[in-house]
């Protein structure tokens, strides 16, 4: 059980009571790439024509919407993690949060 706080100008941050830190991960709208669900293995790439499942060949392009665990950087797919128990909840935090929203803006390497 995680909570995600979502602040109204669309960032995420970790409660700062959950001993778990996750965040959302949203880089859609941009050509990068970020890890494949860590359960299922879920991720946007194209399927192989032939066999109808993705070719990872020359890698993954993982998911672009993920739920992305700060302490150990593994990912989960919107099923995934809502079957953990993962949830986004509307950032109620003071001000003074120890979270500075720059900072909680998980960004794309490789
Ligand atoms: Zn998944
Ligand atoms: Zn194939
Ligand atoms: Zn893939
Ligand atoms: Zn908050």
């Amino acid at each position: 059980m995680a909570r995600i706080h979502k602040t109204v100008d669309e960032t995420y941050h970790p409660d700062p009571a959950d001993p778990v830190p996750w965040v959302v991960r949203d880089a859609r709208g941009f050509a990068v790439v970020g890890p494949p669900c860590e359960r299922c293995g879920a991720c946007e790439c194209a399927p192989c024509p032939c066999h109808g499942a993705p070719i990872h060949e020359r890698g993954c392009v993982g998911l672009s919407l993920a739920y992305v665990r700060l302490d150990h950087w593994t990912a989960l797919c919107d099923a995934c993690a809502a079957r953990e128990g993962i949830v986004i909840v509307a950032c109620e935090c003071p001000a003074e949060s120890p979270w500075d929203p720059s900072s909680a803006t998980i960004r794309a390497e490789g």
